[in-house]
């Protein structure tokens, strides 16, 4: 992870916003069906196991949304656990995402000014980011400030986190579940199940899944 490569994803920054603001109406059915990415979740933080399942269930109903299907996968963590999934002992591709939900002092390395509530590291050029962070402990202050369940905020959270590794940098929006800062309204949109990705966003999303899957069928046909 150079400097170079590595993207803050803040929600604490309010940015100059150059995404158009566009209505949230068109769905999947006007999608290829056929995207699909693989999440592979290493639940540093030790949240409770239900959360990070129901998370998952969240954050695949977004990407659904937006045409975009998600396999998820709870994987151990290496150094301390037995890893007994062969699909996290395979070596990650174009379309495997890795999500570390880290507990506040591992969380606390990555921190910075611009990086509230997780960390997306893109790629830079034509390159595919494949890793994103969750700070699990900021994810339990805003559940607490805001009465909120922790997995519907988790799974919008690790959305937003992948949103960054689809779009690429500054993808922070004006709408939507890429917008910045997370206030009142967005918790409140999350909690009705309405927070999305904008039409936009989901369109580049689904062009970015396209190319890491014809990669992905590249590089298969190259090992034969
Ligand atoms: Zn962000």
């Amino acid at each position: 992870m150079t400097q170079s490569f590595r993207n803050a994803s803040s929600m604490a920054l309010i940015l100059g916003l150059t995404v158009p603001i566009l209505a949230e109406s068109r769905t999947s059915e006007t999608r290829d069906p056929s995207l699909k990415i693989s999440v592979r979740i290493y639940n540093y933080a030790a949240a409770t196991s239900g959360v990070p399942a129901k998370a998952q269930g969240e954050a695949a109903r977004i990407f659904s949304r937006s045409g975009i299907e998600t396999n998820w996968l709870a994987c151990a963590i290496p150094g301390r656990e037995v890893e007994t999934n062969p699909s996290c002992k395979a070596k990650p591709e174009a379309t495997d995402i890795q999500v570390r939900i880290l507990p506040r002092k591992m969380a606390r390395k990555l921190m910075n000014h611009h990086s509230e509530f997780g960390l997306a590291f893109t790629a830079l050029g034509d390159g595919f980011g494949s890793n994103a962070s969750i700070f699990y402990h900021r994810v339990e202050e805003l559940s607490a400030r805001r009465h909120t369940s922790r997995p519907l905020l988790l799974g919008h959270l690790i959305a937003h986190e992948i949103g960054h590794l689809l779009l690429g940098s500054n993808s922070h929006s004006g709408s939507g579940i890429m917008h910045v800062p997370w206030d009142r309204r967005q918790v409140e949109r999350a909690s009705l199940g309405t927070l999305f990705f904008t039409p936009r966003e989901a369109s580049r999303m689904s062009d970015q899944v396209s190319r890491r899957m014809a990669a992905v069928a590249i590089s298969a046909r190259a090992s034969r």
